[in-house]
């Protein structure tokens, strides 16, 4: 049995922070803001994983209210999500993630991208499709007052 689940976050970008976006730190003289690292790739990637099982959404599993995750490594969320998924005896068939940014050019960095978060899905990178686009400086992507993200998944218990 198949199940799809999606995903939408958004974060604000402000100077001083550091830019974490698909567990890669990215040199940029903004980073995006958050009680976590931020790293608004995965937080999508999480909630499309929550979504595809009806778990509810990021939030709710990892509250921004909850000291333990001040400062966390996005990345943690992401296995935690995948933990679960798993214990509910689903494996992920594929991610396809859409990141929208005016700046920085995020090609350079995609590969490694999809390989950091193959690693903790726990599939080969050909399972995880990250792409980036920008918005013709249109909305607050363009004018870089933030970056969002758009994520799906498919996810398969093998019955
Ligand atoms: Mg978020």
């Amino acid at each position: 049995m198949y199940r799809i689940g999606q995903g939408y976050d958004v974060h604000r970008l402000v100077e001083g922070r550091e830019l974490w976006l698909g567990g890669l730190k990215i040199e940029h003289e903004k980073g995006l803001d958050g009680h976590s690292d931020a790293d608004v790739a995965i937080h999508a990637l999480c909630d499309a994983l929550l979504g595809a099982l009806a778990l509810g959404d990021i939030g709710k599993h990892f509250p921004d209210t909850d000291a333990r995750y001040k400062g966390i490594d996005s990345k943690k969320l992401l296995a935690s999500t995948m933990e679960l998924v798993k214990t509910h005896g689903y494996r992920l068939v594929n991610a396809d993630l859409t990141i929208m940014a005016q700046r920085p050019k995020l090609a350079p960095h995609i590969q490694e991208m999809r390989c950091i978060l193959a690693t903790i899905l726990d599939v080969d990178a050909d399972a995880v499709s990250v792409k980036a686009t920008t918005t013709e400086h249109l909305g607050f992507e363009g004018r870089e007052e933030g970056i969002s993200t758009l994520a799906i998944v498919l996810i398969d218990n093998g019955q």
